[in-house]
């Protein structure tokens, strides 16, 4: 299969869809590739490490999409991008189209096979080509919130870990999912002294055999979550509630109790946020105060880690894009549910149900 690699557009985006080593997956197995100049030098890939990879490198978008029949990105695409997309073309990256109408409909007009990564299913019923970045979401909100309790940031001027005959900070985590997870491993690495709170017992259970006494686990009560954020530090925010808009579980009176130059890190901003007082950030302009505490509320997260970033999607996409390649949309979704569970839009029409639903379009 003719496979394209366009440079992505969108804002700050420096991920690429994919990496000079996929690259030489798909080209070993005889399959030709093409890369849009400059596709990956935001995070350091030259034109010559994919043509060294075996791909061609073409000018433009124009010119990738022309001369490919499968393209793979990162974000959803543009306008500029769903002008060029043909009936014949499959498109795999994430879409996130539920949220998004006017893409949607160009999809829908383009006629391409169109498959999303974050709808892609697994055995456990899990997302796993959005758990990559749930991992770097999480390990990076330790990264972030230890920057932010910093003096100089405005923070309380308390180091994570403490000192010899000083106490660490107190972290919070609401969420023992994946991302989590990730951040308790990151804040155990650092020393500091960390509650997950889940209202899964079960999950509950596992968080507290994995981490043995490296960490507490508690239920997420009202209660508990109001002592946890009165005495906290940082509070990371980490819940999902699949589908729906994550659960407001900080509010604006809990604030209120916290001490002055505390860091909230609200992962789950992408859904709405899990505090009251939340609003959506950029990388440009990431934190934002609310009665002395520090809010971080950064939406793409994964991007200020780019290279990171695209390596651990690569690993999550790469088998999809050489099943795809190898077979062809069709008979790979045919071999494949979990893939087939990934299918957006074809041939004109929305082909996901909650997609549909949530578009009010015909399914
Ligand atoms: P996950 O499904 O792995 O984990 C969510 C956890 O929240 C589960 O263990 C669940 O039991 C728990 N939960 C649900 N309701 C709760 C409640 N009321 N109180 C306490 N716990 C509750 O989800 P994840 O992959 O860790 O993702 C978390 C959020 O982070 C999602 O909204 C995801 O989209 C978002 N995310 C954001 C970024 C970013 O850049 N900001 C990047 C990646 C993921």
């Amino acid at each position: 299969m003719r496979v394209g690699v366009p440079k992505e557009i969108k804002n700050h985006e420096y991920r690429v869809g994919l990496t000079p080593p996929s690259v030489s997956e798909l080209t070993a197995l005889g399959h030709s590739v093409v890369v849009q100049t400059g596709a990956g030098l935001g995070i350091d890939f030259e034109d010559q490490d994919y043509i060294d990879a075996g791909a061609t490198i073409l000018p433009d978008a124009a010119s990738v999409f022309a001369q490919s029949d499968m393209i793979v990105k990162v974000k959803e695409p543009q306008p500029s991008e769903i002008a060029l997309l043909e009936s014949r073309h499959l498109l795999f990256t994430y879409l996130h189209l539920a949220a998004d109408k006017a893409q949607a409909e160009g999809l829908i007009k383009s006629g391409a096979t169109c498959i999303a990564y974050e709808t892609v299913t697994a055995n456990d019923r899990s997302l796993p080509l959005l758990k990559p970045m749930s991992e770097v979401a999480g390990r990076m909100s330790i990264q972030v919130g230890a920057h932010y309790l910093e003096k100089e940031q405005g923070g309380r001027g308390v180091l994570l870990g403490g000192v010899p005959g000083v106490a660490p900070a107190r972290v919070a985590i609401l969420g023992g999912g994946v991302s989590g997870v990730n951040a308790a491993q990151m804040a155990v690495g650092m020393r500091a002294d960390v509650t997950i709170y889940d209202i899964s017992n079960a999950r509950l259970a596992e968080l507290d055999m994995f981490f043995s006494s490296q960490i507490k686990t508690a239920y997420a009560s009202k209660a508990a979550i109001a002592s946890a954020v009165k005495n906290a530090h940082l509070v990371i925010g980490a819940v999902l509630v699949p589908g729906a808009a994550a659960p407001k579980l900080v509010t604006r009176e809990m604030l209120k109790t916290m001490k002055r130059g505390s860091v909230l890190v609200d992962i789950a901003i992408d859904q709405g946020g899990c505090f009251e007082t939340s609003h959506a950030t950029t990388h440009d302009n990431p934190v934002f105060e609310v009665d002395g505490v520090i809010h971080y509320c950064v939406a793409n997260m994964p991007g200020a880690v780019a290279r990171t970033s695209t390596f651990a999607l690569n690993n999550a996409t790469l088998p999809f894009v050489l099943k795809l390649a190898s077979l062809g949309a069709e008979k790979a979704m045919a071999a494949d549910p979990h893939l087939a569970n990934g299918l957006n839009v074809s041939n004109g029409k929305i082909r996901h149900q909650a997609v549909a639903d949530a578009l009010d379009l015909p399914f």
